[in-house]
């Protein structure tokens, strides 16, 4: 028996012997699996799958999503990052409405060409609703071929993607139903060949695993490639009025947090008090006009981690008597709730705001 088909044997009992009940375990429909896949990318399983609900019993299929508009969208999305995720599943639906007829597309090629779909999302809508057999790549496969195979290439690297792809796919050519292959491959790796060191001596695959048999399996996956992150200081102010108002504006730039909404900003690259600066500006400078005097009555910092950035936000809380005038883009509004802030400026409301939900 090859290596490949004493692979696909034993990954298959195992999977048998393991079973495992996961909140989408039989979900078909291409649309859930879709929306699931890119919600569970990015946060844990207990707080995805109440995310996913929530914006299932929104958007219930494709036709309601694409009929929404993209403050909806982003605020079905608030607190989950990553919001260019939630703008490219609107384009994605627009796509499917208008060139698919609202039906979603059956064939890998077309999956893969909707925005934001990559390799891992549409493997996983081809394998559980269509059958397509097409392996998932993500962390827990990577690590299970490469340590099976004693492969101690770089898996940040797209050629060692590309190797490990050929290889499943080879195994897949056997296989009857992807569905339940692409499930077992990725629970085998976040039950049984797990990060740091696994219970190899219990290991149903240990007798042709070579990172085993030569003794490297802490060593396996190689990542080499380090990400430089950058640290940036976001200066809010959040300019309140007597009669509830608030100033905010929608973020236009190529950049984190596009569409969603903040208070009036000021970037700097270090860290600095602009209370000062403020006071002494009185906001004039920048267009805003207001009535009465303007007091700062508190300053918050707020810490948020993203993969490429540190950001530092400080957010001064400014009471004046009235708005008159907002200035060059901004928003005047009494009723913040009704639009999708960052995770940071949201925990601050949360904290600050007893109307704001
Ligand atoms: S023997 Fe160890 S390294 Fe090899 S597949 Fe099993 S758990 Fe993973």
């Amino acid at each position: 028996m090859t290596q490949e088909n004493k692979f696909l044997k034993r990954l298959l009992q195992w999977h048998d012997e393991n079973p495992r009940d996961m909140p989408w375990s039989g979900i078909t429909d291409p649309y859930s699996i879709w929306i699931s896949e890119v919600i569970l990318q990015q946060t844990r399983v207990a707080q995805g799958w109440d995310y996913y609900l929530s914006f299932i019993d929104k958007f219930p299929d494709v036709d309601m999503l694409a009929s929404a508009n993209e403050d909806e969208v982003l605020k079905a999305w608030e607190g989950l990052g990553y919001y260019s995720r939630a703008r490219n599943i609107l384009k994605s639906a627009h796509i499917i409405v208008k060139e698919y007829a609202g039906v979603f597309p059956n064939e890998y090629d077309q999956i893969i060409a909707l925005p934001g779909i990559g390799p891992y999302t549409a493997a996983a809508i081809g394998s559980f609703a269509f059958g397509i057999k097409k392996p998932v790549l993500d962390g827990n496969v990577l690590r299970v071929i490469t340590r099976y195979t004693g492969n101690d290439s770089d898996i940040l690297n797209n050629k060692t993607k590309k190797e490990i792809q050929i290889y499943l796919e080879e195994v897949m050519t056997r296989v009857d139903d992807p569905a339940v292959f692409n499930q077992a491959i990725m629970n085998f790796g976040a039950l049984q060949c797990t990060p740091g060191i696994p219970n190899c001596n219990e290991c149903i695959m240990s007798k042709n695993c070579i990172a085993h048999k030569e003794n490297i399996v802490e060593f396996l996956p190689v990542k080499l490639k380090k990400i430089k992150k950058k640290n940036r200081y976001l200066n809010f102010i959040d300019l309140r009025d007597d009669q509830g108002n608030f100033l905010i504006h929608r973020r236009q730039a190529k950049d984190i947090w596009k569409g969603l909404y903040e208070f009036f900003l000021i970037e700097s690259k270090a860290e600095i008090d602009i209370k000062k600066e403020l006071l002494k500006k009185e906001f004039k400078d920048f267009g805003i006009s207001v009535k009465g005097k303007i007091a700062i009555e508190k300053q918050s910092s707020y810490k948020h981690q993203l993969t490429h950035q540190t950001i530092y936000g400080k957010i001064f809380t400014v009471r004046c008597q009235k708005i008159l005038d907002g200035g060059p883009n901004m928003l005047i509004t009494n009723s913040l709730s009704e639009y999708a802030f960052p995770k940071l400026l949201d925990l601050y409301l949360q904290d600050n705001l007893e109307t704001y939900d």
